[in-house]
């Protein structure tokens, strides 16, 4: 018996049907199979929240149909009711046409009476195809409905923009005509979606390079299983890109040792990988890590940036996107095997933290010295940003660029350890090189994209005291953490894969 949930369909269920129809059916029958959303995806939906309330500024004077998702049957009400006296814009306008439910971002339109003007808002800095199909949906369902649609537009953020400039913000693009385009397959895709639902067992879709374009699947724990995936597999070799990933699976090379036994061209870290893990040894090139480290001179500062890059610049001079500092960790070390001193830095206002954050830094890092930073292009990114912002701090900001060092393609040069399972992250890294204490499992912030969340909760002036204390901790431990893991994996390379000291 078909059940409330699979009578209506909201957009989003349509959109996912369009990556994989598998997926949609998952979603209604079986959605304790998906995992739990991550921080990253999490943070962009807020993202886009935030986003879409700031674009209703640009058409205001608009109502907003304010019911909860849930309530939709109050929703398509209010919204009849706000047509019926006359309203020229509305804000998230709710539908309903052959039980495809939508609500509308923006709806405006010049006079009572008149066609409509759809706007869909999106985070994103262009328009992508995804979108095309998302407004296709919309006017679909708008028109099923009686209304009149004159064009459809996609509003999205315009990367050129400049704090304190935000007119300057979003970019509108009409696009009527691919959306007009796309029409054309909607009702019969819906009509399949339906007839899908109503079965018994979930269609048999292959895994393919759909399962992450344009989303990342919720359920691909689930069919990688099913497909018996290995847990390392071909999807886990280094710098292999998607394209070939696919060819591999297609032609049945999926497991490492079928991977060994290629002909097909892999690199030598591609090889290093396999051979590693298939054999459980360890690989580690002592005498060039020895050669790479000589160049650092002591004392060593590690330094880890947190940065926000929010979609709507705050501070000035900031472009959307762009990632400030608002936090930093420093563990000081002056000499090899010594013991370490710390100085950090963490932003807990609503102000501009990067002239703070620079005046810390550039207190703690002494001139000189060699700074080592996991990845340092990021770190390098930013502090030449903050030098081009606040250049009275240029020199020394710059300097300290200068000086990065990197254990990051040491790693990915000379070490290699089964546990990396292909990545060469920090979070990889370290708890396989170290064991569980250098582990990021079980931290309430536990990643960058948790750090920027954490960072949103704590600057409001509405979180109480207790929380602030709370997320303070979190966010300096998390930090810190990556430091103190940077400090361990280089004694770790300079002790030739050895024991490291303690804090
Ligand atoms: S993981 Fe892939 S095949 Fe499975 S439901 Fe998702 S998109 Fe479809």
């Amino acid at each position: 018996m078909m059940g409330d949930r699979e009578r209506n369909l909201s957009k989003s269920k349509v959109m996912k049907g369009l990556q994989c129809p598998k997926s949609l059916y998952l979603s209604v029958h079986a959605p304790e199979l998906a995992r739990p959303t991550p921080a990253a995806v999490q943070a962009v939906f807020d993202e886009g929240h935030r986003v879409g309330i700031e674009a209703r500024n640009r058409f205001p004077g608009g109502v907003l149909i304010d019911v909860a998702p849930t309530e939709f049957a109050t929703a398509l009400e209010a919204t009849q009711a706000q047509i019926a006296a006359g309203a020229r814009v509305l804000y998230e306008a709710t539908f309903v046409h052959e039980g495809v439910l939508v609500r509308i971002d923006i709806l405006h339109r010049s006079r009572a009476g008149s066609p409509w003007h759809i706007c869909e808002v999106k985070s994103t800095t262009e328009v992508k195809d995804q979108h095309i199909d998302d407004a296709a949906v919309q006017t679909w369902v708008l028109r099923g409905s009686g209304e009149r649609v004159a064009s459809v537009s996609i509003m999205h953020i315009n990367n050129e923009c400049v704090y304190p400039e935000l007119d300057r913000l979003f970019t509108q693009v009409d696009v009527t005509a691919p959306v007009e385009e796309a029409l054309g397959a909607l009702p019969s895709a819906v009509a399949k979606f339906k007839a899908m639902l109503m079965k018994q067992a979930a269609p048999n879709v292959d895994i393919g390079p759909h399962c992450d374009d344009p989303y990342e699947c919720e359920f691909k724990d689930h069919c990688w299983s099913e497909k018996k995936i290995p847990e390392i597999s071909v999807f886990d070799i280094p710098n292999l890109s998607t394209k070939r990933k696919w060819e591999f699976y297609r032609k049945g090379v999926v497991d490492l040792a079928q991977l060994r036994d290629t002909e097909e061209k892999l690199n030598s870290t591609q090889r290093k990988m396999i051979e590693v893990t298939l054999s459980g040894t360890r690989a580690l090139d002592r005498k060039a890590v020895q050669r790479e480290l000589r160049a650092w001179t002591f004392p060593l500062y590690f330094l880890d940036f947190e940065t926000i890059g929010p979609a709507i610049p705050r501070y000035p001079g900031t472009r959307p996107y762009e990632q400030v500092p608002f936090q930093f960790s420093c563990h000081i070390q002056l000499k090899p095997g010594s013991g370490l001193t710390h100085s950090e830095y963490l932003h807990d206002l609503t102000s501009d933290p990067r002239e703070p954050l620079i005046r810390a830094l550039i207190d703690c890092i002494a001139e000189n010295s060699s700074v080592v930073a996991y990845n340092k292009g990021f770190e390098s990114g930013r502090l030449s940003a903050l030098a081009r912002a606040f250049p009275v701090y240029g020199d020394r900001l710059l300097g300290i660029a200068g000086r990065l060092v990197d254990p990051l393609p040491i790693f990915r040069a000379h070490v290699y350890d089964r546990k990396f399972r292909g990545s060469f992250s920090i979070k990889s890294v370290a708890p396989a090189l170290l064991g569980a204490s250098l582990s990021y499992e079980g931290m309430a912030v536990a990643g960058g994209s948790e750090a920027q969340i954490a960072f949103e909760e704590l600057i409001l002036d509405a979180t109480s005291p207790a929380r602030k204390a709370e997320l303070r901790q979190a966010m300096l431990d998390y930090c810190r953490k990556d430091t103190i893991a940077m400090v361990k994996l280089v004694e770790w390379l300079r002790d030739g894969g050895g024991a490291g000291s303690g804090e």
